[in-house]
This record gives C-alpha cells, structure tokens and sequence, in this order.
C-alpha cells in the first residue's frame, strides 16, 4: 500500500487542517466538545444525516444535559427523545451506558480507547472520536466519510467492506494521524467526506488535497470506494391491526433487543398472499390476540436496512384479547407518550379517521 512521504506527509495535514479551521461547518457540539457531548453527537450521527441531527441532539441536551441525567432517566423517556432517529438500539446503549459511566466509574467518561469500547454501544470508531476529540488522545477515527476520502486519496482497490480493506483504511488511518493534533485532524477529515469529497460527484476543483489525490489522477474518484455487492433486499408484506375496544387502541411493546427494541407497535405480522385475509391470523399467532378484520384503513411503506416492508392496515374489533404486560389498551390522544418507529407513528395517524 503506498503511504505519503514525509513531505506529502506534512502537506496533507496542514493543507487540511488549515482548510477545516477556515471552512467548518457550526454545529452546536462544536461548541461544547466536552466528552458527552461528543459521544452523543457521534451515536446520533451513525447512519444519519448532520441537518436530521441537529434539532434530536438540542433536544436531547435540553433533556438529559449530564451522564447523570441520562442515567437516571426512563427508557421510555430516551426512546421518546429519539424516536424518528432509528437504530433504537444506539439509544438504549447510550442509557445502559450512562448507567455504567454514573454507578460504575464514578461519573466519569473512560480517556482510553480501550475503556471506553467496553460501554454499550461504543466500537472503534466512536471511541477514537471521543479519546481524540474530547480528551486529545492520538487516536484515529473510520467513519464512512474518512473511508471515502482515504479510498480515494489513495485510490485503495481494496473493498472497503471487507475485512481486508477496512484493516487496511485502519492502517492508513493511524499512519497519517499528526501527532497531538488528532482531534482537530479527524473532525476536518470526516468534514471534508461530508462537504467536498461527496459519496457522488466529488468537488475535486475545490479541494484542498486534489494535487494530492491519486484517485484524482487516476481518473478514478467515481469509482472509489470499492464496494463488495450485497444481497438484493428482501421485501415483506406485512398486515397490521388498529384494534378498537371501548374508545381506546390496542398497543404491543417489542422485545427489548433487536428491530425497534422497546417501542411499540400495533399488533402485526408478515402475510402470505391477501393481507386482508391474513390480518386475523398473522395477529393470533405472533400475539395469541383473535379479532375480527374491519375496514382497510391504509398502506404504508418503509425501508429498513436490510429490508423493506409494505403494511397493509385494517381496523380491528377485539374478540379476545389475552392480559399480557407487554400489551396495552391507550387512548388515541396518548398514543404521542408511547415511542414508536416510523411505520407505527404512521398509523396512529391513521387512529380515529
Ligand atoms: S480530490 Fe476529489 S476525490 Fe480526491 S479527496 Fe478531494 S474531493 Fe475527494
């Protein structure tokens, strides 16, 4: 793998850092890059653009300004505070995380890399952000925004998917991380991949490392990164139930791990065939609820990320409704205070039309 020469080296970092101190973006944890706002700022912006982030992460500030307050919060709470996010799981983490931070180490975050990856939901890379960001530590950090400019900057054939390329970007990552100066190195590298060296149509005229880009000069910046192809993405037919009692709705929280862990949903099921004849069944056998299939009352469509789903709603009178914990009977005008993913929060909108 070729790495810069020493002169290249130096150029590589000032012209950077130099162009990121003139041109970065203001982001409110800029202003504050203490090492919580840092980790949430970082979660949050996992699969997730910086406009959608910005509002969730003032809010959420405003909520839960200290680990403490976090740690002490309800799940039901965290989850209100991010739901439209998606990725529930990072929110969980985060609050399983501030727990352990509050009970366990008295409070404070971990410096080190290797402390702070043993918190719920913090890998490689969050860690190398909040050890370099926050406390200074020599850290590199490997987003998909600095895979990009490195792939390209060094024109890597390697797939960056694949064991082999993402070792060989980490590789690339530490080597050309100046020396006390990571923090600052890091954010203007992933500042650059999100403004100027774009997934698409890269600004190569206006980028302050072209003269020093071998994609660039191979031509070949289009075609970097190298991506192994994956599986086409399956698509489910789903049917799901507004099940009506009494003047309430019925809601179903999910298992706490996995898709959505601890929102709620109305009750649901994949179908084979017309949902408006598997409604009935798909809603006995994943929650042992029988009812009666009313009216259809929408579709709605969503993409996941390893599939996508069409749901098919249909109003529901209740036959026989077993007690369950994880079942709950909620007045339309509440359905706000109980965190759903996207589909759900759709079909509340469809409760009481
Ligand atoms: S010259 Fe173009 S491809 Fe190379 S790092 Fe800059 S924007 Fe990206």
């Amino acid at each position: 793998m070729p790495c810069p020469s020493p002169k290249t080296f130096d150029t590589l970092q000032n012209r950077l850092l130099d162009w990121c101190h003139k041109n970065k973006r203001i982001l409110p944890w800029r202003d504050r890059p203490d090492a919580y706002s840092v980790w949430v700022s970082e979660i949050m912006l996992q699969q997730t653009r910086v406009e959608t982030v910005i509002p969730y992460f003032e809010n959420w500030m405003r909520l839960f300004p200290t680990v403490a307050a976090l740690a002490n919060a309800s799940e039901r709470e965290v989850l209100n505070a991010w739901e439209g996010l998606g990725y529930y799981s990072r929110a969980r983490n985060l609050r399983q995380a501030a727990k352990i931070v509050a009970g366990d180490l008295e409070g404070k975050i971990p410096h080190d890399v290797e402390t702070l990856r043993k918190l719920p939901g913090i890998g490689r890379y969050t860690a190398g952000a909040i050890a370099s960001i926050a406390f200074g530590m020599d850290e590199p950090v490997l987003d998909g925004n600095v895979k990009r400019v490195y792939a390209r900057l060094f024109d890597v054939t390697e797939a960056v998917n694949s064991p082999k390329g993402e070792k060989l970007l980490w590789d690339i990552a530490r080597e050309n991380l100046p020396k006390g100066k990571a923090g600052d190195f890091n954010q203007a590298l992933m500042e650059l991949g999100a403004t100027i060296c774009a997934p698409r149509s890269p600004r190569c005229p206006i980028c302050p490392l072209r003269e020093m880009c071998m994609a660039r000069a191979n031509g070949t910046q289009e075609l970097r990164p190298v991506k192994k192809l994956k599986k086409e993405t399956p698509h489910y037919i789903h049917a799901a139930g507004v099940i009506v009692g009494e003047g309430k709705v019925l809601l179903a929280q999910r298992p706490s791990k996995g898709l959505l862990g601890g929102m709620w949903e109305f009750p649901n099921g994949r179908v084979d065939g017309d949902p408006s004849r598997g409604v009935a069944k798909a809603l006995r056998s994943g929650y042992s609820l029988k009812v009666r299939r009313k009216e259809a009352l929408g579709i709605v469509h969503h993409a996941y990320t390893h599939f996508k789903v069409t749901v098919y709603v249909f109003r529901c009178d209740p036959l026989s409704i077993p007690e369950n914990e994880n079942l709950e009977w909620v007045l339309p005008g509440n359905l706000g205070d109980f965190p759903m993913g996207k589909v759900d929060r759709q079909i509340a909108g469809m409760v009481g039309r």
